[in-house]
């Protein structure tokens, strides 16, 4: 019974992103030899953070509050929102700490291979954003993969109809890259030199 328990645990770490089954086998391993420590804490803060943590109304954002800390901070500026396709890609362009505007999560992208439809993304609120917080320009700082290009001319194609700028990050991002693998120099000599869509 004990082991079927324990290969439960093993199994859910292998799952994990960039894990797989031999570091399943050692994070369990190691949590197991502090049980009380470390195993316990971690277990209480993984409740508590799935408790406690909301969906930004505003971007999609992850927090304790919604609207999120950025949406919710009045230094930031709510003209220029930046379009990330995830949470991650929002941390990355953060750590950089040039960007001073909003962000807006998409909540992946578009694929027609997968089946992933324009009505699968964060999209009709992005657009009333747009059209009612007088917002002067859209940052689309989609991955330069295909898909991420894709989705970042789906972007700019609906914002079209509306008085807004959109840019783009400027290249200096290699092709293929994932921001959130990019270095914060790169990332925010991208955002500096961005282009016009
Ligand atoms: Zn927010």
């Amino acid at each position: 019974m004990e082991i079927g328990l324990l290969d439960q645990l093993i199994k859910s770490f292998a799952k994990l992103p960039g894990l797989g089954p031999r570091s399943g086998r050692r994070v369990a391993l190691h949590l197991l030899k502090n049980k009380r420590q470390s195993m316990l804490d971690l277990s209480n803060l993984i409740k508590l953070v799935a408790e406690e943590i909301k969906t930004c109304s505003e971007c999609g954002n992850l927090d304790v509050k919604s609207p999120c800390g950025i949406c919710s901070n009045p230094l930031r500026d709510k003209q220029i929102i930046c379009v990330v396709e995830d949470v991650s890609d929002l941390w990355a362009i953060e750590r950089g700490e040039i960007f001073k505007g909003v962000y807006h999560v998409l909540g992946g992208t578009l694929s027609a291979i997968e089946g992933r439809t324009p009505d699968k993304l964060n999209l009709p609120n992005l657009v009333s954003r747009v059209d009612t917080n007088a917002v002067k320009e859209v940052i689309i700082a989609t991955n330069s993969n295909l898909e991420g290009q894709t989705t970042g001319f789906y972007v700019a194609d609906i914002l079209q109809p509306f008085n807004v700028k959109a840019s783009r990050l400027a290249h200096g991002i290699p092709i293929g890259a994932e921001l959130d693998y990019l270095d914060e120099g790169t990332l925010s000599h991208a955002l500096k030199m961005r282009q016009d869509y």
